[in-house]
């Protein structure tokens, strides 16, 4: 399927500037309230959704913008650059993709409206399990043909945004996995509606981290799912979670460099402000370089993602350039938050400089969606050959 949608650079800057006057709403005090408190940042979700910004992916014929994934990309970079925290709700972005891509027309016109008009929460996406960790073919969740309905049973670790979303994208095992010829098959997608579920074999238990990241552990217990919520065909639900995987890369990797500009700004002007020994401390190369670095790095890493957000679009395989824009945006922010916190000294550590937060903020993307020692397996295997690690 093409993406290709015919955004002007004009254009990409307009959607910047619309997003970076939203968040100027938001002020710092609100991040730093919410993460204190551990506080889902409903009121910013809103205004994003109010504005148009999260059905940016959804086509115009349900209601949304019909945008390609360099303006989904421009929103969430944006977002992050300007302090804020767009894991709140990115994932309406990307989990939107595998129902535009493999539900039914029945399944788009009951959703896609709904999600497009902000009364209906996409937000949740249960893949990751307790024991199977990142090996996702190993999954125990199981759901079980009864009829007209599903029949699911297992555990979900780490479903992101689930008290805050009212439908959850659910890859459960359908036939087991010692009666499938390849490891990949055999496993499901479903919508699972959580307005319905919960109390009825849905239980969701928060999980507290060293970020508000609103994170949850997910139980099922007998919960009956209608078949009708089976997204396209039983057993391919693997390869429909991988196609959606791209775009989550992409768009993570987008929200690195968006982090990585706030650090390297937000170093500068401390640097140039910050005045020790009769100088500003900015003056000093040992001070410059570790900036002038980090601003190399997001540079390089922002071409990438450019480059997969591209290829993305024309509807061309991505699959090395997504998981490399991903892995150098996620080392340039990192980098740049490290930079960040040595330039400003003690400060760094005060919550008021917005530093700390932002640094553990942005650390969650060397381990999520995927650690960087599996998109490095990844490459080697894929692309440069080398026989197959694990
Ligand atoms: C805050 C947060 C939010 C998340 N949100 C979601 C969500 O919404 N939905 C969802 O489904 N998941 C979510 N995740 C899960 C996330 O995708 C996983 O944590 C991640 O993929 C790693 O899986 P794991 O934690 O089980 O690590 P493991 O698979 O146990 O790996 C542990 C370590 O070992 C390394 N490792 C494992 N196997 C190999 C190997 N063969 N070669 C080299 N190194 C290896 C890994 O790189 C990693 O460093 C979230 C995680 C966090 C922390």
């Amino acid at each position: 399927m093409t993406h290709e949608s015919h955004v002007t650079a004009d254009d990409l800057a307009e959607i910047r500037e619309g997003v970076a006057r939203l968040c100027a709403t938001f002020p710092m005090e609100y991040w730093r309230e919410t993460d204190r408190e551990r506080r889902y940042p409903t009121e910013f979700v809103r205004a994003l959704t109010e504005a148009g910004y999260l059905s940016a992916l959804i086509p115009e014929q349900y209601g949304g913008s019909g945008l390609g994934l360099r303006s989904a990309a421009a929103i969430l970079e944006e977002v992050q650059r300007s302090g804020a925290n767009g894991a709140a709700c990115h994932a309406q972005m990307y989990t939107m993709g595998t129902v535009l891509r493999h539900g039914s027309a029945a399944q788009k016109q009951t959703y896609l409206p709904g999600i497009a008009a902000g009364t209906l929460r996409l937000q949740a996406f249960g893949v990751t399990e307790p024991t199977a960790g990142t090996d996702t073919t190993s999954i125990r969740t199981t759901a079980v043909r009864e009829g007209d309905h599903y029949v699911v049973n297992g555990q979900k670790v780490w479903t992101s945004r689930a008290e805050h979303s009212d439908l959850m994208l659910l890859l459960a095992r359908t036939t087991p996995r010692d009666q499938v010829a390849k490891r990949t098959e055999g496993m499901s997608v479903f919508i699972v509606d959580m307005r319905e579920a919960l109390g009825r074999g849905l239980t969701i238990r928060p999980i507290r981290t060293m970020i508000n990241h609103a994170t949850t552990e997910i139980f099922f217990d007998n919960l009956r799912v209608p078949a009708s919520n089976l997204l396209g065909e039983e057993g391919r639900g693997f390869r429909y979670i991988l196609d959606g995987m791209n775009a989550e890369r992409i768009l993570i990797a987008a929200e690195c460099i968006g982090d990585a500009k706030w650090f390297i700004e937000k170093a500068r002007n401390y640097a140039r402000e910050r005045s020790v020994f009769g100088r500003p401390i900015g003056q000093n190369q040992g001070v410059q370089f570790p900036i002038a670095r980090a601003y190399m790095a997001m540079r390089a890493a922002e071409l990438m993602v450019q480059d997969a957000a591209a290829r993305y679009e024309r509807g061309e395989p991505c699959g090395p350039e997504a998981n490399m824009a991903k892995q150098l945006a996620a080392e340039a922010s990192w980098q740049a938050g490290e930079m960040c916190l040595q330039t400003h000294g003690g400060y760094g550590f005060a919550e008021e400089y917005d530093v700390e937060r932002k640094f553990r903020e942005t650390r969650l993307y060397q381990i999520a969606p995927i650690s960087t020692n599996l998109v490095l397996s990844y490459l080697a295997e894929h692309v440069l050959e080398l026989p197959r690690s694990y």
